[in-house]
């Protein structure tokens, strides 16, 4: 199966608009070494590079990051470290991004360029899983530290992540999802036509409900205000109002 072909299933429903917004707006101002990280994703990892965050989705963060003047940051799932350079990047000089991943080896793609971006001091990275190093920041008396949280692992355990990391983040701090939209798979029930024929969409199903579920229910947490981007593969935005 060409998995490449994800990449033309863009949320937009012209894959035109999306190249047309990454060549007009986000590629011009892109910083160098976001590029390299980029460059290096897709030789080693070739289709599955399409797991960096898209170039308008990093530069949305860079400056959400700004004007939230955060400075205590966390990332759930880092693989080759495009968003965590965007992260350290739009982070003051005494920032810090704490982030977690057990694929060690992926990071390493990317480290070499985030040094070369001279802003390795402004990040932790923690080999291993969310949960245990969620929890172990709770034990720490770390609740109430962190300005903002991404995160872009696991899917189906989103909605796990979710409560340690109410804790964790501040309040009016803010909690980013990645991939909420899944493809735009969301729109359709599992039973659907689209999920049938399509071998590509037979592994997008695979998500889908999780993804659903945690759409649903951060729509009725009363805990959050939440909004839902449709910039990359979606993103939802829920900040912490008590
Ligand atoms: N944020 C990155 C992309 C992350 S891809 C970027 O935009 O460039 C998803 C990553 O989640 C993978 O590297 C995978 O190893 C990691 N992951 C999977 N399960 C995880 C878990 N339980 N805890 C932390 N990371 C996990
Ligand atoms: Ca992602």
């Amino acid at each position: 199966m060409d998995l490449n072909k994800i990449k033309e299933k863009t949320i937009l429903a012209s894959p035109a608009l999306q190249e047309y917004i990454l060549n007009t707006s986000a590629y011009p101002n892109e910083h160098e070494q976001m590029k390299e990280i980029r460059d290096a994703t897709v030789v080693k990892y070739k289709h599955m590079s399409i797991m960096n965050a898209s170039a308008d989705e990093a530069q949305f963060l860079s400056i959400l990051l700004k004007l939230m003047n955060a400075k205590n940051t966390l990332e759930i799932g880092v693989f080759t470290g495009y968003s965590l350079l965007a992260t350290a990047l739009a982070l003051p000089e005494d920032g810090k991004v704490l982030a977690v991943d057990p694929d060690r080896e992926a990071y390493e793609v990317g480290l070499p360029a985030i040094k070369k971006a001279g802003v390795e001091h402004k990040i932790d990275f923690v080999e291993g899983t969310a949960t245990p190093f969620l929890d172990d920041l709770i034990n720490e008396g770390k609740e109430g530290t962190f300005d903002f949280a991404f995160v872009d692992a696991d899917k189906e355990n989103y909605i796990k992540y979710h409560e340690p990391l109410l804790k964790l983040v501040k309040v009016g701090g803010l909690i980013a999802f990645d991939n909420t939209l899944w493809f735009g798979s969301v729109a359709y029930d599992e039973d659907d036509e689209i999920f049938k024929n399509d071998p590509i969409m037979k592994v997008v199903k695979h998500g889908l409900e999780p993804i659903k579920k945690l759409n649903s229910f951060l729509a009725k947490d009363p805990r959050i205000e939440s909004s839902l981007l449709s910039i990359g593969d979606g993103l939802t935005l829920c900040r912490r109002k008590y």
